[in-house]
């Protein structure tokens, strides 16, 4: 039998090669990483595509509330090799243009609209006093009124999930802006927003020599003897107090960075953990590059308008500073994703990249299954970390900073 590793990580994403890094830092000199795909980076690969820098993964900004994770970022690939934008993300309605959130940018909108936002938002669930709903949709109406909810909110969340709001939990809408409905008014009576409503990213740092996988090269770097790439998991079997993986390493530890749905089958295909794998949905999203003119200063622009069937779009020498002028990319779901139907300009995409996983879904249920397998397989030495691991609505910064937490609490 092949030798026996203290830890086996599966996947090279931010979160798995940070475990790598904090690990070996800690004095683990004995473990592998895991990889399926011929480089590391996950999520967060950028390629460059005829002078055009694309993340692959989709837009990617990074920032962070944790001084843990700016300085782990930042002692790899040094600030001033960033540079620092503040956020210009634009919501597009019926064909008008408006700063985002929709909700604090009413005034912006033509009179008529306005006056129909206003009297709908007001006429709220929350300010009437009605109890918090506990499934997406009806939060939203709760929450902004049917107009948002209907021309906005619902459309452009059924594009980018590809579920019904219906079955999707509230638990991750602290990832909206909370604004209430005196401050609807008030920024709608003084024409102004408040950014400091933001959940995230008001600014953000994005390299200044290519795209947000300048973040994931400089951390991979040391890393790269400690990885295997080409190498999928396909195989995870308890034997004697250790995993076997794929038949053939054994391991006293298991990290995993990958969705649990699909280990499902690695594992034996557990009965008892069945209805709760089932509840771990992820989705995938097409980035497609197109080369086009614009003269706009927005770094992206959400769209809701179901006949079109993008989400968003990204401008990316807007903020990608050595990208050829004129890139922009889109985002699609993969399910309304149809070759060749988005022509910008007249010009097809010049190429289009579909993720192995892009958002876990937050179904009904999901938080109570992942915790139950989480709490299954801890004793057995398998842990969760990172958006996967985890199965959270994580930034990269979430990611990076979960595993840190890990490994720093880890007990041998
Ligand atoms: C559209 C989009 C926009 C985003 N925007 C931002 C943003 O602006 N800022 C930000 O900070 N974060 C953003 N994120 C989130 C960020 O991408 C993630 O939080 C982060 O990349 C998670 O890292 P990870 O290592 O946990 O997962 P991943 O990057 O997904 O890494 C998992 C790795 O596991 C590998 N793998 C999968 N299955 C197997 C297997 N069976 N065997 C071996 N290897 C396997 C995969 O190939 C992958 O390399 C965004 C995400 C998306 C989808």
């Amino acid at each position: 039998m092949s030798k026996i590793y203290e830890f086996v990580i599966i996947g090279a994403g931010l979160a798995g090669l940070t475990c790598c890094k904090k690990l070996r830092e800690k004095g683990v000199e004995n473990l592998i990483v895991l990889e399926k795909n011929d480089a590391p980076g996950g999520l967060c690969t950028t390629k460059v595509i005829d002078g055009h820098i694309l993340d692959v993964g989709g837009g990617h900004f990074f920032n962070s509330r944790f001084p843990d994770v700016l300085e782990y970022v930042f002692s790899h690939l040094p600030k001033d090799e960033f540079n620092y934008y503040e956020r210009v993300s634009k919501v597009e309605i019926d064909g008008h243009t408006i700063d985002y959130p929709i909700e604090s940018n009413v005034w912006q909108l033509p009179l008529e609209k306005r006056i129909d936002y206003l009297i709908s938002i007001i006429r709220n669930g929350e300010s009437l006093g009605k109890p918090e709903p506990q499934n997406f949709e009806e939060w939203i109406r709760w929450k902004l009124g049917d107009k948002v909810c209907e021309e906005y909110m619902i459309p452009y969340n059924e594009k980018l999930w590809g579920v019904m709001p219906q079955e999707m939990d509230v638990d991750w809408l602290y990832k909206i802006p909370n604004v209430n409905v005196r401050e609807v008014l008030q920024y709608c009576l003084e024409s102004r927003q408040d950014v400091t409503k933001f959940p995230a990213h008001i600014h953000f740092y994005y390299p200044k020599k290519g795209g947000f996988g300048c973040i994931v090269d400089a951390i991979a770097k040391d890393e790269m003897p400690f990885i295997k790439c080409n190498t999928k998991v396909t195989l995870l079997e308890r034997r004697d107090d250790l995993w076997l993986i794929n038949g053939e390493l054994q391991a006293k530890n298991v990290i995993n960075t990958t969705p649990w749905n699909d280990l499902f089958c690695a594992l034996g295909s557990p009965e008892e953990l069945r209805e709760d794998f089932s509840r771990i949905r992820y989705n995938r999203i097409v980035v497609s590059l197109y080369e086009t003119e614009y003269d706009v200063n927005w770094h992206w622009r959400y769209v809701p308008d179901k006949r079109k069937p993008f989400h968003r779009e990204f401008y990316i020498s807007n903020f990608a500073q050595a990208s050829k002028k004129g890139g922009m990319y889109l985002e699609t779901g993969e399910g309304r994703f149809i070759d060749n139907t988005v022509q910008i300009n007249g010009a097809s995409s010049k190429g289009d990249f579909i993720t192995d996983a892009a958002y876990p879904i937050p179904v009904l249920g999901h938080k109570q299954a992942i915790t139950n397998i989480l709490t299954y397989f801890r004793p057995l030495r398998l842990f969760g970390v990172g958006r996967w691991g985890q199965h959270e609505y994580q930034n990269a910064d979430v990611s990076m900073h979960e595993a840190i937490q890990f490994v720093e609490q880890l007990e041998r």
